[in-house]
């Protein structure tokens, strides 16, 4: 089954207001196991929509969502809240690491939510933040580290706890170009090894060109 497909996605905001938007106007997009897509769009086009429906944060006015073959419609709350821990990573610009843990712990503690033993889970995010390049930041909380880190850190954790699908908006986007390959080179290894797919949203080409497909959101649709 494909990680994610959505179909057929419409979403009006303001409905009969003025200021009335539709925003989604038939999007539709499939990401296979293993498969890394990158989803390009002007600002506004409904890029941030589209991810939040993807991640069981927005529902669409009409149209369907599917995540490791199943439909999420009509479920209820909290079966939509375990699917989205269990089954999506995110990674956001304004990711919020908890200020009062370490790197190491922020990484663990959605994975001890999630039943996971203190010393499988330790394991994990120490592998996690070896593989960005953080093993010498372990112990700092995210006060003590700079933006690109705690992005890195961000990433690590959406990822602690092994989802089906990893939804990202500009996840490299703080990072400098070196930086960025690093975290993208780990992100294409995780995806390998762990047949995960991944819709990730950015602005920058290059970036784009490197994974496996590209999709462009545009006029509420994906062209
Ligand atoms: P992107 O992420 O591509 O910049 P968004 O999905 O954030 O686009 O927003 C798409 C359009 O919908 C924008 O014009 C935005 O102003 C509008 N929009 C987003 N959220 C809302 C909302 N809650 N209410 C009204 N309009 C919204
Ligand atoms: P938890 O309570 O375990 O953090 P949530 O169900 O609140 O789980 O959120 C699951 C994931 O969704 C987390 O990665 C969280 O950062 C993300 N998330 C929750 N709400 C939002 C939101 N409004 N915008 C962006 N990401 C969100």
């Amino acid at each position: 089954d494909p990680v994610l497909e959505l179909s057929g996605l419409e979403k009006v905001y303001k409905r009969g207001e003025p200021g009335e938007v539709a925003v989604l106007r038939g999007a539709g997009v499939t990401v296979g196991p293993g498969e890394v897509v990158a989803l390009v769009a002007p600002s506004g086009a409904g890029k941030s929509t589209l991810l939040h429906i993807a991640g069981l944060l927005d529902t669409p006015d009409t149209g369907e969502v599917k995540i490791a073959g199943d439909r999420m419609d009509g479920l209820s709350d909290r079966k939509r809240t375990r699917v989205r821990r269990q089954q999506v990573g995110f990674v956001y610009q304004f990711h919020h690491l908890l200020p009062e843990f370490s790197a190491l712990e922020n990484i663990v503690l959605p994975q001890l939510a999630d039943g996971v033993s203190r010393s499988k889970a330790d394991a994990r995010a120490q592998d996690l933040l070896a593989r960005v390049g953080l093993s010498g930041r372990v112990d700092h909380r995210p006060s003590a580290l700079s933006g690109g880190e705690q992005q890195r850190v961000a990433f690590c954790r959406a990822l602690a706890n092994g989802p089906k699908l990893l939804l990202a908006d500009e996840p490299t986007g703080n990072l400098d170009p070196g930086t960025s390959d690093v975290v993208f080179d780990a992100l294409m290894e995780l995806v390998r090894e762990t047949g995960m797919g991944a819709l990730i949203a950015t602005h920058n080409l290059e970036l784009a060109a490197r994974m496996d497909r590209t999709v462009r959101l545009e006029e509420g649709r994906i062209v």
